[in-house]
């Protein structure tokens, strides 16, 4: 597949920032463990963090840019490109749900601009619904005399859970429905009651924030909804008829991210490559260079075998989704299982390759390696992504208990 002119104009652009902002911070921001606001704010004022350039990649009629910018990013490094990249899972949520003018006044509000960051977050996950999203348990109640919903419950594994300004939370209303009686809500900056719980300590991702989001009678108006409550209701009039109608509100996001999160763990993998080729060229045993030795000359060809195969399936993956070619064969889900699983091996290899090296934080392969972890995951564990794969070859003779389809 060839990149348009524009296309690479772009990538270069993204990989100047990638190259010499995020790579030089990523071992701070790792150490530190916290939210890299100097490198947001920096990433805000060039343009790259902020809704037009979000707006241009999801304009982009091949459906390429989006995720090759993902890529990119998490070259740089994975753990500043979440916490760049973040706030796009909230305004997947809002465009995957939301009506045209839902998305007009919500995804700009999701960056705010240089000087006046603004985040979002895309809220899912509970302790007893990540991968069966269809147990959710946080409940949001309609009252029609003030025309407001009342969201209630505890979200978990949040990214920018609590330090968002706009939370896009899913939730449910009509339970017996499981993920069909399922809505997606935004809740406005400062709105009362909600509130971050524990922020976690993680293996990987560390300079990406997730934490814990608590729900205690937050209301919203009822054009929070996202799609509005006339849609809403039919959907549910359908799901109690029996017949299916679109998918849920959490699936339908999931759906459009799973190429780009594919491509994020493509990033890891190729930087873990490159990185590891350059060492195997430069690093001498037994009177030659590493890459002299068979043995680490065929991992280093099947590590670049791997990754072109991971990029190929999230390219196929975002061209079909974007010219409305149905997954038939689970495209996005094979994008999402082989790149995630190809970051793990691949920056495991990497670090065999360094050896003791390898092992130290003195060199950035131990830490792709706790990053790469989180792709097998989050936006639906590779388990799940074979269960996906598996139904939509089998004519649906496998079915994914719950629903299948796990969180951001
Ligand atoms: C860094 C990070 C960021 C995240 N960010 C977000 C976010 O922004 N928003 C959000 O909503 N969530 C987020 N999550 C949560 C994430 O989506 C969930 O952790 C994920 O969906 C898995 O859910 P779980 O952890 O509850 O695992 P479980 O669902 O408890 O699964 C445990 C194990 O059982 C397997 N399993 C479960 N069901 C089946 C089955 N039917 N068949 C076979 N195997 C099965 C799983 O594959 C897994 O191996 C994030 C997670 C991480 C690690």
């Amino acid at each position: 597949m060839e990149l348009n002119d524009d296309q690479l104009q772009v990538l270069k652009w993204v990989h100047g920032f990638a190259e010499n902002v995020a790579r030089p911070a990523a071992h701070e921001w790792d150490e530190r463990e916290e939210t890299p606001w100097p490198i947001i704010e920096e990433a805000a004022r060039i343009g790259l963090y902020s809704f037009d350039f979000v707006a241009n990649c999801f304009a982009d009629p091949t459906g390429l840019l989006l995720p090759i910018v993902n890529e990119e990013m998490a070259w740089g490094d994975a753990g500043i490109a979440l916490a760049i990249l973040g706030s796009t899972l909230g305004v997947a949520g809002i465009v995957a749900a939301g009506t045209p003018e839902q998305v007009a006044e919500w995804a700009p509000q999701c960056f705010g601009q240089a000087g006046d960051i603004r985040l979002a977050a895309l809220c899912v996950s509970e302790v007893d619904a990540g991968s069966d999203v269809s147990s959710l348990k946080t409940r949001a109640v309609y009252d029609a005399t003030s025309d407001a919903w009342t969201l209630n419950g505890t979200k978990t594994w949040i990214t920018n859970g609590g330090i968002a300004d706009i939370h896009v939370v899913v939730a449910s209303v009509e339970s017996e429905l499981g993920a069909r009686g399922q809505a997606s809500f935004v809740v406005p900056p400062k709105t009362p009651g909600l509130s971050m719980g524990r922020k976690f300590q993680k293996m990987g991702l560390r300079a990406s924030h997730t934490a814990e989001v608590m729900l205690h009678d937050v209301t919203v108006p009822g054009a929070c909804l996202l799609g509005g409550k006339d849609r809403f209701d039919e959907r549910v009039a359908r799901a109690r008829a029996g017949r299916h109608g679109k998918s849920s509100a959490a699936m339908a996001t999931f759906e459009a991210t799973r190429p780009a999160i594919a491509a994020q763990a493509v990033g890891i993998a190729r930087a873990a490559y490159e990185y590891a080729l350059d060492y195997a060229k430069q690093r001498r045993t037994f009177g030659r260079a590493i890459i002299e030795h068979q043995a680490i000359a065929f991992k280093l060809a099947d590590m670049r075998t791997r990754v072109d195969a991971a990029r190929l399936l999230y390219l196929r993956a975002a061209s079909m989704a974007m010219t409305g070619k149905p997954f038939t064969a689970g495209e996005g889900s094979m994008a999402k299982l082989f790149a995630g699983e190809t970051a793990v091996w691949v920056t495991e290899q990497a670090i065999q390759i360094l050896g003791a090296c390898g092992y130290s934080r003195d060199h950035p392969v131990e830490r792709w390696h706790r990053d790469s972890r989180a792709y097998t995951i989050f936006e639906g564990t590779s388990e799940i992504q074979r269960l996906l794969i598996a139904r939509a070859i089998s004519g649906g003779a496998h079915s994914v208990g719950g629903r299948g389809v796990a969180g951001a």
